[in-house]
């Protein structure tokens, strides 16, 4: 207000100040060019005052006025930064999602106008939570900025990109429509580039990324036949969430048909965060044998889902799925707390194998969760095993280390699970402090029809034998198998030969008939084992 009042009074004075310049300057201006001439007489005082205040005012005016400009400016410049912090995101410098909206109406408009097709990526970082939970916020940032660089790279001209959300990208494309395979190719490249190894970084994180490619000219979600920004971002990430379902680091274009899946997806994410407190995530047991002496040495605890909804679900449903939204931990727990209940009416020789996530073996407080369970149910560590895959060991190698030490020092077993379908090396297996290892049920099931199967498991056992790890071959179906399995060594087997894994109270029923309770009259019963647990859960 203060400065709009300067600038009409300046504005004002100025004015004047021309007006009197031309009304007074003139005749002044005539009298001292005479007078210098020496025909006239002098310019009277009070005029050639009245010449120098305009000419005063004249300047005073033009300063203001230099100012104002200068002002206008670094206003202008001021709202264009503000603009710009409220269309970017702050540290990828990315579009946000509100901006991206606008630019990617004005995108459509201009390819349709040059009779270009448009496609939506949407691209969402695997697992950044556990990036950010166990390596802290400030290297989680470094990491999405990273890939930011690394997409805005491979962009081609006139693509859009933004940052949607934590760790989710949304990138527009204009392409030819007769060649969709130039997003293929992108899709690739983009999946390539930020699995990079970070340069300058002494942190090895695997990075890896899963895509959703909608095209504006192909089919969109919700059956929408006009390509907008709303149908382009919900397909694509309807088929991001595919390709994250069908094991993560890939692309998938979108199809109306994993519309339903994403229906099926979300009722089980639901029912999941539903399920664990109402304990409906309860344990099964296998036995576990050994083959030379065929007598039971323990059983491994499987994961069972007693859905009000689907019924009984197998872990391969729900387990990933627990993993995607963050329950796995405390799922997990769950079960080790009633399988430790369960295993301790057990003869105290049989022994207990749980199966371990990747990324629980992240929790830099998994060991204590296990110890604190162990505790509370008064269970002898030396009695548990716990089965990580290889995975679990790609990782952050130094932390897995000492992860496994600190599990050993308790007195906890570690078996190699799923054996020969990952890639340990030889030395790493070395290494570790691993105490068997389980040959995958896909070698063991078809050790008799041919192929490359015995030979591997020969391969494996050998190799078990040289570094002196005992082996257990899972998968056992038939008697076949078994001879077969028994002239590789002193294997421990477990399969349905054996019996389907089974629920607590028929795995209690089986050892009461075997005589091998811990306290042989007590009979299984589920609401003891239930009040039990609560109490071990304090
Ligand atoms: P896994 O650890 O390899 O478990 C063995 C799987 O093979 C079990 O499937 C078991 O039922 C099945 N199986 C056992 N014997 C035979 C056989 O003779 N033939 C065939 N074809 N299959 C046999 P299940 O129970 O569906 O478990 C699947 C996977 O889910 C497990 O594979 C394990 O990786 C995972 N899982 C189970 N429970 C848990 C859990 O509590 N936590 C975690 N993180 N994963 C679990
Ligand atoms: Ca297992
Ligand atoms: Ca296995």
């Amino acid at each position: 207000m203060r400065n709009r009042a300067r600038d009409t009074i300046t504005f004002g004075i100025a004015s004047a100040a021309i007006i009197l310049f031309v009304g007074t300057g003139g005749q002044a201006l005539q009298q001292v060019i005479k007078a210098m001439q020496g025909n006239g007489i002098g310019p009277d005082n009070l005029m050639v005052s009245a010449l120098l205040l305009n000419v005063a005012l004249i300047l005073l005016g033009w300063r203001h006025y230099r100012q104002l400009v200068t002002e206008v400016d670094l206003h202008r410049q001021a709202e264009d930064q503000a603009k710009q912090l409220a269309d970017r995101d702050h540290l990828t410098g990315f579009l946000n999602r509100r901006s991206l909206s606008i630019a990617a109406d004005e995108l459509i408009t201009a390819c349709a106008a040059r009779g270009e097709s448009v496609a939506l990526l949407m691209a969402d970082l695997d697992s950044f939570k556990q990036i950010n939970d166990v390596h802290g916020h400030g290297v989680g940032d470094n990491v999405l900025q990273q890939c930011a660089r690394r997409i805005a790279e491979i962009l081609p001209a006139r693509s859009l990109s933004a940052r949607i959300g934590g760790d989710e990208f949304a990138c527009m494309i204009p392409f030819d429509s007769r060649h969709p395979e130039q997003l293929d190719e992108l899709a690739s490249a983009l999946i390539e580039a930020v699995a990079l190894p970070a340069q300058g970084s002494e942190l090895q994180i695997d990075i890896t990324m899963s895509i959703g490619i909608a095209r504006g000219d192909g089919p969109l979600s919700g059956g929408a036949t006009q390509a907008t920004v709303k149908a382009l971002l919900h397909s694509a990430d309807i088929a991001m969430y595919h390709a994250k379902r069908k094991g993560r680091n890939r692309y998938f274009w979108f199809e109306t048909s994993m519309e339903n899946e994403m229906r099926v997806r979300r009722e089980l994410e639901a029912g999941i965060r539903a399920g664990i407190p109402l304990g409906e995530f309860v344990p099964y047991y296998e036995q576990q044998i050994d083959l030379k002496t065929g007598k039971l040495t323990g059983f491994e605890m499987l994961a069972r889902w007693k859905s009000p909804n689907f019924g009984i679900v197998g872990p391969q449903i729900f387990i990933p799925v627990a993993e995607d939204i963050g329950l796995i931990g405390q799922m997990s727990e769950g079960l080790i707390a009633q399988a430790l209940q369960d295993a301790k009416a057990w003869d105290p020789a049989l022994t207990l194998s749980v199966n371990i996530s990747p990324i629980q073996f992240r929790d830099p407080w998994f060991s204590q969760k296990l110890l604190k369970l162990l505790v509370e149910a008064n269970f002898p560590p030396k009695r548990l095993e716990i089965e990580i895959t290889e995975s679990c060991l790609h990782e952050n190698v130094g932390a897995v280390r000492t992860l496994l030490a600190s599990l050993k020092n308790q007195g906890i077993r570690i078996s190699l699970d799923d054996f020969g379908t990952g890639y340990s090396s030889f030395s790493q297996l070395s290494e570790l402090p691993i105490d068997s290892i389980k040959i995958d049920r896909s070698f063991v099931q078809k050790l008799t029809s041919g192929g490359d199967n015995a030979t591997i498991v020969r391969a494996i056992s050998t190799m078990g034998a040289g570094m002196g790890l005992p082996i257990t071959a899972e998968g056992i179906e038939s008697e076949e198998v078994l001879k077969e399995l028994r002239t590789f060594g002193d294997f421990k087997g477990q399969g349905y030969l054996y019996g389907m894994p089974e629920p607590a109270d028929e795995t209690h029923k089986r050892l009461a008939d075997l005589n091998l309770l811990a306290v042989p009259s007590e009979p299984f019963s589920a609401t003891t084992a239930q009040q039990d647990r609560k109490a071990a859960a304090g």
